[in-house]
């Protein structure tokens, strides 16, 4: 499935469909929530910086200055529609059948686009449909459904949370993994945060910094390339443009087998990503 284009490290996956999806994409979660800048400049200043890429969702509530950022780069013919890999998934309380291309058509208008590349199912368990609310509420609890879903092929990996099971079954199937959150979501709301005794500070673990310092690189670059080096798609997420920028500088060095192996020995099951409130539900996909 994987096809050098460098002497590094190809920088797309070729789906099955023949469809190619860059390895490098700008995730936009809890993106726009700072004063001096918004999520349509992140996203202008990630096209300028290289990614062709860009992750949303519905409920990110962004799609509208996603689809002014996309708007402007078009009508400045600097990206072709063609050019971009889009990605945006269908929020749990829509699950129902009917109620997808619901979902999907606001995606798509806010936009500004005639089709998406990849059309994800947002989490597997399903949210109970209460007007436009994105998390449903009775007496403070989270209302959830039951309505049944196919899969869902995307999972949070980083060197705390390594996955080697997972990462061998999907090279085996030849199915595209992407790995979100590769800095343990820093930033993420503390009721969706795992917080065990392990702290989210992967980008300023020890280990990280030691590999960053011989290759003088950051240890955002040594994440993401510890991806990219296993053509995983990763979706790093930032609004700062001098993160974005140096966010795309991994395809020009390699880690050593030491040094994966390093990162590899800094499992500890530890994702930052956890919804507890809804862990009884009989679709809840993590330990
Ligand atoms: P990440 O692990 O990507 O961490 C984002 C944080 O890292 C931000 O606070 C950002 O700050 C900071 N950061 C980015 N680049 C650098 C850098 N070079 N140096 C230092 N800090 C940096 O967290 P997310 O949870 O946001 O995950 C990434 C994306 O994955 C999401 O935005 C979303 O698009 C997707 N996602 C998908 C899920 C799903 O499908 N179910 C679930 C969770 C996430 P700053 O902005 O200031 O640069």
């Amino acid at each position: 499935m994987y096809s050098e284009e460098d002497t590094q490290v190809a920088r797309h996956i070729e789906l099955n469909d023949g469809a190619r999806m860059p390895l490098l994409g700008l995730g936009t979660w809890k993106a726009s929530q700072l004063p001096q800048t918004s999520i349509q400049g992140a996203v202008e200043a990630a096209i300028a910086a290289g990614f062709r890429h860009i992750d949303t969702a519905y409920c990110y509530n962004n799609e509208v200055d996603i689809g002014k950022a996309l708007r402007s780069k078009m009508q400045q013919s600097i990206i072709r529609r063609e050019d971009m890999f889009i990605v945006s998934k269908l929020w749990d309380t829509h699950h129902a059948p009917e109620d997808i291309p619901v979902c999907l058509n606001k995606s798509l208008k806010d936009l500004q686009l005639d089709y998406l590349d990849l059309y994800l199912v947002h989490f597997p368990v399903g949210l109970k449909k209460m007007g436009d609310e994105l998390y449903p509420r009775k007496d403070g609890v989270l209302l959830t459904s039951d309505v049944d879903y196919v899969d869902v092929w995307r999972v949070e990996l980083h060197p705390y949370m390594v996955q080697a099971d997972m990462i061998e079954f999907c090279k085996s199937k030849n199915i595209a993994l992407t790995a979100y959150s590769p800095f343990g979501s820093p930033g993420r709301p503390a009721d969706m945060l795992n917080a065990d005794a392990d702290p989210h500070k992967i980008l300023e673990d020890p280990v990280v910094a030691d590999i960053g310092r011989k290759h003088k690189r950051s240890p955002a670059q040594v994440l993401l390339r510890y991806h990219v080096q296993q053509g995983i798609v990763v979706i790093p997420k930032s609004e700062k443009p001098h993160h974005i920028l140096e966010n795309t500088k991994i395809f020009d060095f390699s880690l050593t087998d030491e040094d994966m192996t390093a990162l590899r020995g800094l499992d500890r099951g530890w994702q930052a990503g956890i919804i507890d409130e809804i862990k009884s539900h009989p679709y809840y996909p993590f330990v």
